[in-house]
């Protein structure tokens, strides 16, 4: 699935077409995760691109007093091809069409979604989510206040979108590992040293991602859309039964809330 960094690079990637006209928006199948509106071709014709960011793993393109929001879902991706290109590939469900070059929109498993609106912050999809990351929201105070009324795990506690967006499963392993912090431990238990810990791991580890992740917007310009994942440095994840990197200690798997988690015993308490 595309992580943060995925979409903060694709988001770079795609941030040229600021100020250019999006002539038309040309939908091939409208049915992904949730059917894309009927209206949107007709809104969204010959609007002017004021800006375009991204909001958690969202991303968005302000029009003139309208907004276009999309998710990849599990498997999508956007590639960038010429406007009279006629190169497609299977499962391309979305065209953004501009002056010279046109965005497409590819999602073998169809989890993605695209979205019109008028006031993307009060969209169901948006308003509830926590805040980002690597913004200064996301600080040590703001994560022990949110720990001490917690009575779950630190690792699902990080990982549940309406307390921060973004640390995805991967991440939060490789975070609480370079915190030193267990993943089974208990919020509440957390002191703030512990979480300002927790906060700037997270923030490296993504900040390391969206580095790699850098290197790749090249391939944008290929029609080749499967890019693959961003191959950070893994301390933990992964590799259960291994010595850890820091003590020679056995890394450990275990199951949080359905997902895959790995720590060290002993570095990790
Ligand atoms: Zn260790």
């Amino acid at each position: 699935m595309p992580e943060l960094p995925e979409v903060e690079t694709t988001l770079r990637a795609i941030k040229k077409f600021k100020g250019q006209l999006l002539e038309e928006v040309k939908i091939h199948n409208r049915n992904l995760r949730w059917k894309i509106d009927h209206n949107l071709e007709k809104d969204s014709k010959n609007k002017k691109i004021i800006s375009i960011s991204r909001r958690a793993k969202y991303i968005i393109f302000d029009l003139e007093h309208m907004h276009l929001f999309l998710h990849l879902g599990m498997s999508g991706s956007l590639r960038i091809q010429k406007k009279d290109d006629n190169f497609f590939m299977k499962h391309d469900h979305v065209e953004f069409i501009f002056q010279n070059e046109k965005i497409i929109f590819n999602d073998p498993r169809r989890f993605g979604s695209l979205h019109i609106t008028k006031n993307v912050g009060n969209h169901k999809l948006i308003s509830q989510l926590g805040p980002e990351p690597l913004s200064n929201d996301f600080n040590g105070e703001y994560l022990l206040a949110l720990s001490k009324k917690s009575k779950t795990n630190i690792k699902t506690l990080i990982m549940n979108q309406k307390n921060v967006v973004g640390i995805g499963n991967i991440y939060a392993s490789e975070a609480l590992f370079l915190s030193k912090i267990n993943p089974l431990k208990t919020a509440n238990r957390l002191n703030l040293k512990e979480c300002k810990k927790i906060v700037s791991s997270s923030k490296e580890v993504l900040n390391q991602a969206i580095k790699v992740g850098g290197t790749t917007i090249k391939d944008f310009y290929s029609a080749d859309g499967n890019r693959g994942y961003f191959s950070i440095q893994l301390n933990v994840y992964g590799r259960d039964g291994k010595k850890c990197k820091k003590c020679k200690g056995k890394i450990k798997k275990t199951i949080i809330n359905q997902r895959a988690t790995f720590y060290c015993l002993n570095c990790q308490s």
